[in-house]
């Protein structure tokens, strides 16, 4: 598990490299669960709002014991059983927003995981996204989407039942899937920008995948939408769990067929074509700059970059 030979390119993006079996047999056992809630090796990553806990100069992720959360579990809005490493059992536990579990901090601080996961080790960041992702859904599925009643959670964290009687709808976990795609023409590669961005900032092209739609189908209709660009020969390449607030980013190449771009639906404000070599001098002075490396994003680009002989895009982001 978790390892290339399962996850291939995937197992290199931020977020992947899990190191924990889920152990979905076991989310039924109530009994064994109630054990392991109260075990003194069980460890729980604490989660409050978006951030998660962390301690160190370096920065690593804390998971607590049961008697370190102490009272401060029977606060938790969400506990969920996340899996087993080592003949340890992980849980998340998440607390509101509003209410800060102060009674932890010395244990760490709390800090926001998207600011923090390209600082600490991968492990660590992608548990902590597993335990976000998981912690943002029970605070979404409070209420049955089909009648309005209360929900509870079931099954240690993966399912919440509708508690009136005459709907008990089960809701599941969900990731809503958005495609990211590095768009390739001759010698270019198709960047853009949000207006919100920092100055400098230039990312590949994202959004997301509509009902009724394939996700080759939605990789053509962002490009177009959002460049004016028509797009061929689009290609899996890896993929990313991305927890702000629910996603998984499905990556793509595609060849771009026409080189004139539009700004077409406002979402962008600049796009542009841009070589290797260009990049590689805008990054030197410092004018451009790219997304995080713990994102699929900056993935997509370094492989299209170091596709070429001769070129490492590490060599001039400092990123490995
Ligand atoms: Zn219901």
């Amino acid at each position: 598990m978790g390892d290339d030979a399962v996850q291939g390119r995937s197992g290199r993006n931020g977020f992947a490299a899990l190191g924990l079996e889920r152990h979905g047999e076991r989310r039924g056992e109530a009994g064994w669960l109630a054990v392991q809630l109260d075990h003194p090796a069980s460890r729980f990553y604490p989660v409050w709002g978006t951030r998660i806990l962390v301690a160190g100069d370096v920065p690593r992720a804390v998971a607590l014991s049961r008697a370190e959360l102490g009272e401060t579990l029977v606060r938790a809005e969400a506990v969920v059983f996340l899996g087993r490493a080592s003949g340890v059992t992980y849980f998340a536990a998440g607390f509101s927003r509003a209410e800060a579990p102060e009674e932890l901090a010395g244990h760490g601080r709390f800090v926001d995981l998207r600011g923090a996961a390209s600082l600490l080790p991968a492990e660590h960041a992608a548990r902590c996204a597993y335990a976000l992702g998981m912690v943002t859904w029970h605070r979404t599925a409070r209420f049955c989407g089909t009648c309005g009643a209360a929900t509870e959670s079931m099954q240690g964290g993966f399912v919440r039942r509708c508690l009136a009687p005459d709907c008990s709808r089960e809701h599941f976990p969900r990731s809503d899937p958005a495609i990211i795609v590095l768009v390739e023409r001759g010698e270019y590669c198709l960047l853009g920008r949000q207006g919100w961005w920092e100055p400098g900032r230039l990312s590949v092209l994202a959004g997301y995948v509509e009902p009724g739609e394939t996700f080759e189908a939605a990789v053509a209709r962002e490009v177009l939408e959002e460049t004016g660009v028509e797009v061929t020969a689009v290609r899996y390449r890896s993929s990313q769990p991305w927890p702000f607030p629910g996603g998984i980013m499905v990556g793509f190449f595609a060849h771009g067929i026409n080189r004139e771009i539009e700004l077409r639906d406002g979402e962008l404000e600049e796009a542009r074509w841009v070589s290797r070599e260009q990049l590689a001098r805008e990054l030197k002075a410092g004018t451009l700059t790219l997304p995080y490396s713990v994102s699929i994003a900056y993935r997509l680009i370094e492989e299209w970059f170091d596709a070429a002989p001769g070129w490492r895009l590490g060599e001039w982001t400092g990123e490995v």
